[in-house]
């Protein structure tokens, strides 16, 4: 077999052993890698309504198949867990360089089992394994955690650790590696901690198996820097993802005030023109020629790197328009180890809860100090309130009732990304329909929907968009484990990505091979939801209720008097559900898996099995 090691390591950190087994070639071509590679192996290895942060849930670390050899963007691994944030499968990418390291070291993927006695630091270095004490930096933040580890291995080692909401499992604690990067928004941190794991450190010295490894090389290498090449040409990593706010502010999409106000004209205090000017470093992922990290120094002087969806979530969401204000909001969140976008959305929820009285509390939009105090809570897990923040909104909300859950903006208990949806039904229904909750990553449709269809649609032509998304930026990104960023936005064309696959593998795929493979998976995600929540009904791919609620329409701007019709919503997903092979339930019908070779996974889930 060529293109993947054809093993995977398997950790009990409860009895401090490992194995390195290995995996058909029949299971390489059906799940190719990282997402799939991970949502298979949870659905077969976890029993339905096992507790996320107990020990028998397992962190799963995979690559993809070209992870490791040249080619543009590819230092990045999938981290998968069942989710204790969502109650289901949950999972992110990661820029670092255990991709590499991991691929070296011979294998695809890790799978991490059981519960260490003690916190731990786990040593993979080709064949070794070792479990080392990490005491010494239980109770620290990740940049703390990172130099100690650097310090141990030197700086070229792969990395991924937590830090304090990791450790107290806040439910939407992430992993970290390198200087700003971080993955698996639904609670990949909390796992790790719940198994007292600090952090995987990673060193592989063999050589990857290839199928015509002296062309991948030419192809690889020349393409990384043709990359490079249009970016410079585009100037798109001068403000990278952080130059979309004064469209999103233009066009009434900003998340303010708890995505209660669209727009704000202090906007353009944390626009990417801003970014920039105050850029004092640049950081990205390993073979990246466009890297987007903007790095700034934030109110108290450390370096915090900001995206589009930090600066939107930490900064207008809360109604704070001081630059250095967001980026410490944004450091605390890196160092304590928390998802940026759930922490920020979790932040507004409160403050607006309070404002409508639903609870008692002194925290206000606008209040940055404030603001801080409640991140160190809830990575802490600090008294009531930091308990309560490091749940996520939906759960806050079901404590505070008064109807407040509406204005909780989660779906499927994943908080949403940082696009407005008052009045962007194709973006509410790619939010509703992302497999994990509310994610961006999957089908970020805003721009196309705007500038290139009717925004008052709810018609069949923006289901079939957010599929299209869905399948390429959802499925083959994620299975191949690349940035999509040179193709979104640089124009890079995605029949390179087949290509790639090929050179690596041997194989003889084309597109439509990974649109069948990202189906596949999109379904094996849905699966896992039934299995976990065999009462979910379509509501459950329904964004949040308050961009249905006429009374909380813009009073001004570009969509005054305008918000989303439910019925013609509702609609909108059944054109999506059709499209798909679901039927009126949102489950696959027995057709539609049987097409994607789904029939023994199917067969375990009792409500599918039933289906006539
Ligand atoms: Fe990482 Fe940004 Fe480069 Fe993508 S474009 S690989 S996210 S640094």
């Amino acid at each position: 077999m060529y293109g993947w090691t054809g093993h995977i390591l398997r950790i009990n950190l409860t009895t401090k052993t490992f194995k390195n087994e290995s995996f058909s070639e029949d299971f390489a071509h059906k799940w190719v890698g990282g997402r799939g590679f991970a949502v298979k192996i949870l659905f077969d290895e976890l029993k339905p309504g096992i507790d996320p942060l107990g020990p028998e849930n397992k962190l799963i670390v995979a690559l993809g198949p070209i992870a490791g050899i040249p080619a543009p963007n590819t230092g990045k691994a999938v981290v998968a867990a069942k989710s204790p944030l969502t109650g289901f499968y949950g999972d992110g990418n990661i820029g670092t360089r255990v991709a590499e390291h991991l691929r070296k070291a011979g294998y695809d993927a890790l799978i991490v089992e059981g519960k260490a006695e003690r916190p731990t630091l786990l040593y993979i270095e080709d064949d070794k394994v070792e479990f080392l004490p990490a005491d010494e930096v239980w109770g620290q933040g990740t940049y703390v955690c990172n130099d100690w580890i650097y310090a141990k291995y030197g700086k070229g080692v792969g990395v991924l650790n937590i830090g304090q909401g990791g450790e107290n499992m806040a439910r939407y604690a992430v992993i970290r590696s390198l200087e700003g990067r971080a993955g698996g928004r639904p609670g990949m941190g909390a796992v790790m901690g719940s198994k007292l794991l600090k952090a995987i450190v990673v060193k592989g010295t063999k050589t990857i198996p290839q199928a015509d490894p002296a062309a991948m090389k030419a192809l690889g290498t020349g393409d990384l820097k043709k990359v490079g090449q249009i970016d410079k040409q585009t100037g798109w990593s001068i403000q990278s993802t952080t130059g979309v706010l004064p469209f999103c502010n233009e066009v009434a999409g900003l998340p303010v005030r708890n995505f209660r106000k669209t727009q704000h004209p202090l906007a353009w205090q944390v626009d990417g023109e801003r970014c920039n000017d105050a850029r004092v470093a640049t950081y990205g992922c390993p073979t990246c020629t466009m890297r987007c990290g903007i790095t700034i120094l934030d109110k108290e002087g450390h370096e915090s790197e900001l995206d589009y969806e930090n600066v939107a979530l930490l900064g207008p969401n809360l109604e704070i328009f001081e630059l250095a204000q967001v980026g410490s909001l944004n450091y605390l969140c890196d160092d304590y180890g928390l998802d940026t976008m759930s922490a920020g959305c979790t932040l507004s929820f409160y403050a607006d809860a309070i404002d409508h009285g639903a609870t008692d509390g002194d925290f206000r939009f606008g209040d940055a100090e404030q603001a801080k105090i409640l991140l160190r809570w809830a990575a802490h897990r600090e008294g009531k309130i930091g308990n309560l923040l490091a749940d996520g909104s939906r759960r806050m909300a079901r404590v505070f009732g008064h109807g407040s859950e509406d204005y909780a903006m989660q779906v499927k208990g994943l908080e949403v990304a940082a696009y407005n949806c008052k009045f962007i039904p194709g973006q509410a229904l790619a939010f509703g329909v992302a497999a994990i909750g509310a994610h961006h990553r999957e089908a970020w449709i805003i721009t196309f929907e705007i500038k290139h269809t009717t925004r008052e649609s709810y018609g069949p032509e923006k289901a079939a968009k957010v599929i299209e998304l869905q399948r390429i930026r959802g499925g083959m990104f994620e299975v191949l484990v690349s940035c999509r960023f040179p193709w979104i936005e640089n124009g890079w064309p995605l029949e390179n990505y087949p290509k790639y696959f090929n050179l690596a593998t041997g194989l003889n795929w084309t597109l439509d091979d990974m649109w069948k493979t990202a189906d596949r998976i999109y379904s094996m995600i849905k699966l896992h939801f039934l299995r976990e929540f065999p009462n979910a009904t379509r509501e459950d791919d329904y964004p949040p209720r308050v961009w249905f609620d006429p009374a909380n329409a813009d009073t001004e701007g570009p969509i005054a008097g305008k918000i989303l019709d439910l019925e013609k919503y509702d609609t909108l997903l059944q054109h999506y559900y059709d499209q798909r092979g679901y039927d009126r339930r949102g489950i696959p019908t027995k057709a539609t898996l049987q097409a994607l070779g789904l029939d023994a996974e199917a067969a375990s889930v009792s409500r599918v099995a039933r289906l006539d």
